[in-house]
């Protein structure tokens, strides 16, 4: 066994891991929702006409009639008790992307000093967390630090099982004393409705009078690492950063493409099964798990859902995967990118919008140039990709995804939308005048008597894209593995209640006006597609010739999230945003400003580590090797024989290039950031960034010249490979 005293305990740990042998005797089919008060929980324990006024709000966004809340706060109640909750929390989710929760007991004492539960309406419906401590950007000063929790009904209560009690969790939205959004919920909740509301407008025109509130759906396939938790423990800047800030490429990395859909490691699929159990008990359908592209990364996708619950869902599964992940003695990584030269992490976000009377309305059925409604809401993203892409770009922007976005394993910085071969056909139509037919989708020939056909899908799948329609839904690739899906939504539910309107108002005009409305359906997407077709492209996002052609199109290529999160502050989007109430001015103001402090924060912390680290282990580690070199040169020379000093030169050499780069990066780190935070982000990327680089460089060059025995540092081939 190689490596340094650390390191060698590490691996012995891992390798003697024996996999808990857990008696999952009850099936997972019958824990689906076990430990959610949902629907099914409600209507056996509610007075009818309570359940109805409860579900009317779930299921038609009907106002919550809050003279029920004293009858759901006492069956909730109840129900928690008998499931061994002790306590309650107004779970919400504030702008670090997180999840935050503060628990209450539901024991109070009475006036003859016994205990009592008592949970009244009042405490389910608002709740006052001390929120000075979660960023707000300016919307408030800590000495007003009044922030209020405010119940969603819309998402269903839970109970957080732990072994030594259960917590009843209530979904909240988090606002301020003046009803300002805090969190990333509120303005989820306002898109969505401001969507639905356009949507109605649209498929009214289109003849229906049954039409039931258009929600958005969303199904979030998670990407992410798995490493043993020693080595974890043994890594101080996966500790700080959440991602390796030194580590040099395995001689053997992804090339072979063996891990990709490979067996599943034995124990990573132990673990899989139980988070799969704890999933189930949420009512979140965890539906296909892999491998994924590199070593050591792997896959989760729930079934979709309605948005507002997928986003809950999601965030409960980022905390599940890590939860569960330390019964194993594993470590579950959801930054974008925590070892470099190896394939990043990503949240492809998968959505659609619909309702059951009318259907996925992104559903192009078998001949897509008949569906006119189809290629209206089609259309309707079209556009907003397109006059939106910035705002796009925007929502994924962070120091962790910036690893990601535009290297070549991820859809570039540039936001464009791949519509496939059958649909791009149908609109080209369009463009010149009139769809008449669509390319059919054919058969597979296998070449095997005995294999059933397969049938072909009208267009091949594009990797590369950023936003692709993927046969009845989009997919959003571009969001980043440990990012909320809040802000992508957001985004995507606002461009389309933008298009909608401008197509409703369009049509309404016209129809107004005597025109034919097949006639000017086919005239309004006509227009949609000459004036925003540049955001199309079919082709490879990763190549260099798109970059040039991105530019020459005039779509934007927002490298950095410095260069993108000023999109926020675009007056097009400003004034969006506002007019669809989704947030308002001071409101977008205060999440840019939080936002460009999360990215200064980040880099600040990743450049102090990488000084740190580079102090105290690494510089150390070559310090000692070379002594050790120089005095074996030494002793052969005294018994004559001529020293090879090759690597000695190379040690030293090496060693003043990172003795310089810790100097430079000091320095920089000395310096004070700037005035705005826009200045401080900026002088962040241009400074600290590049003086993290090059120490780094200097840092696993020497990984490859020092003795193994001497490397303080779990190597990437063990933290990858190990498993
Ligand atoms: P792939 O890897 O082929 O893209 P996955 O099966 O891994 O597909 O994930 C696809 C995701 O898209 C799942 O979460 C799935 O539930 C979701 N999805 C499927 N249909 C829809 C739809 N109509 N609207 C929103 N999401 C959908
Ligand atoms: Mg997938």
């Amino acid at each position: 066994m190689s490596g340094s005293a650390p390191r060698r305990q590490a691996v012995e740990a891992v390798t003697s891991f024996a996999i808990p042998d857990k008696d999952f005797t009850e099936p997972l089919g019958g824990l689906f929702g076990k430990n959610v008060f949902g629907p099914a929980a409600m209507r056996s324990r509610l007075p009818k006409q309570v359940y109805n006024s409860v579900l009317a709000t779930i299921e038609k966004g009907a106002p919550l009639d809050p003279s029920i809340a004293d009858s759901v706060a006492s069956a909730m109640r109840d129900w928690a008790l008998e499931n061994g909750a002790s306590h309650y929390a107004h779970v919400f989710y504030p702008l670090t992307g997180l999840t935050a929760e503060k628990h209450d007991s539901f024991l109070e004492p009475d006036a003859n000093g016994s205990s009592l539960a008592q949970f009244t309406g009042k405490t389910l419906i608002q709740g006052e967390p001390d929120g000075s401590s979660f960023p707000n950007g300016g919307i408030r000063s800590t000495f007003e630090a009044r922030g209020y929790t405010g119940w969603d009904v819309t998402s269903p209560a839970y109970i957080l099982e732990n072994p030594n009690g259960n917590t009843l969790c209530i979904p909240t939205i988090f606002i301020s004393w003046t009803g300002e959004a805090l969190d990333k919920k509120t303005p989820l909740l306002r898109s969505q409705q401001a969507m639905s509301a356009q949507a109605a407008r649209v498929l009214k025109l289109f003849g229906h009078t049954d039409i039931d509130t258009v929600v958005s759906f969303a199904g979030a396939e998670q990407e992410y690492f798995l490493i043993d938790r020693h080595f974890y423990f043994s890594r101080p800047d996966l500790m700080a950063a959440g991602r390796t800030l030194f580590g040099a490429k395995p001689s053997k990395g992804q090339e072979f493409d063996d891990h990709y859909f490979g067996a599943i490691p034995e124990r990573v699929l132990a673990y899989m099964i139980e988070v799969d159990r704890e999933l189930f008990k949420q009512g979140i359908l965890a539906k296909t798990r892999h491998n994924e592209v590199a070593p050591g990364q792997f896959e989760i996708a729930p079934l979709f859902e309605k948005a507002n619950l997928a986003h809950d869902h999601q965030q409960l599964m980022m905390t599940t995967l890590k939860k569960v992940a330390e019964r194993y003695d594993m470590t579950c990584l959801l930054h974008e990118k925590p070892f470099a030269g190896v394939n990043g992490s990503g949240k492809h976000v998968n959505f659609s919008i619909g309702n059951a009377n009318q259907g996925n309305l992104l559903n192009p059925g078998d001949t897509p140039h008949e569906n006119a409604q189809f290629l209206v809401f089609c259309a309707a993203i079209i556009r907003g990709v397109h006059k939106f892409g910035g705002l796009l770009r925007a929502v994924v922007a962070s120091a962790s995804n910036d690893f990601r976005l535009g290297a070549n394993e991820a859809p570039p910085a540039i936001i464009s939308i791949f519509l496939g071969d059958q649909l791009m056909d149908v609109y080209d139509q369009i463009a010149k005048g009139g769809a008449t037919g669509s390319k059919e989708s054919g058969t597979l020939e296998v070449g095997v008597d005995t294999l059933p056909k397969l049938k072909a899908d009208p267009g091949d799948r594009n990797r590369t894209s950023p936003f692709a329609f993927t046969g009845n839904r989009f997919e959003f690739r571009a969001p980043g593995s440990g990012q909320s899906i809040s802000g992508p939504m957001v985004a995507i539910n606002a461009i389309l209640a933008d298009s909608l309107d401008f197509i409703a108002t369009e049509l309404e005009t016209a129809v107004g006006e005597g025109a034919d409305f097949n006639e000017a359906v086919q005239k309004l997407l006509e227009g949609i597609i000459i004036e925003h077709g540049a955001a199309i492209f079919n082709g490879d996002g990763y190549s260099q010739a798109w970059q040039e052609e991105a530019a020459q199109r005039g779509l934007k290529n927002l490298r950095t999230t410095v260069d993108a999160l000023p999109e926020l502050a675009d007056p097009a989007v400003v004034e969006m945003l506002a007019k669809y109430g989704v947030l308002s001015n001071r409101e977008l103001a205060s999440r840019l400003e939080v936002y460009l402090e999360q990215y200064i924060l980040s880099v600040t912390v990743e450049a102090k580590e990488t000084a740190e680290l580079a102090n105290t282990k690494i510089l150390p580690a070559a310090l000692r090797y070379a002594g050790e070199l120089a005095g074996i040169a030494a002793n052969l020379k005294t018994v004559g024989v001529p020293a090879d000093t090759g690597s000695l030169e190379t040690i030293t050499g090496l060693i003043g290039q990172l003795t310089a780069g810790i100097a430079t990066l000091e320095a920089a780190l000395a310096h004070e950031g700037g005035e705005t935070s826009m200045d401080h982000a900026t002088y962040a990327k241009d400074s600290l960034v590049p003086a993290m680089a090059a120490v780094r460089e200097a840092a696993d060059a020497l990984e490859g010249v020092v003795a193994d025995d001497l490397w303080p540092l779990p190597t990437y081939q063990e933290m990858l490979y190990i498993l």
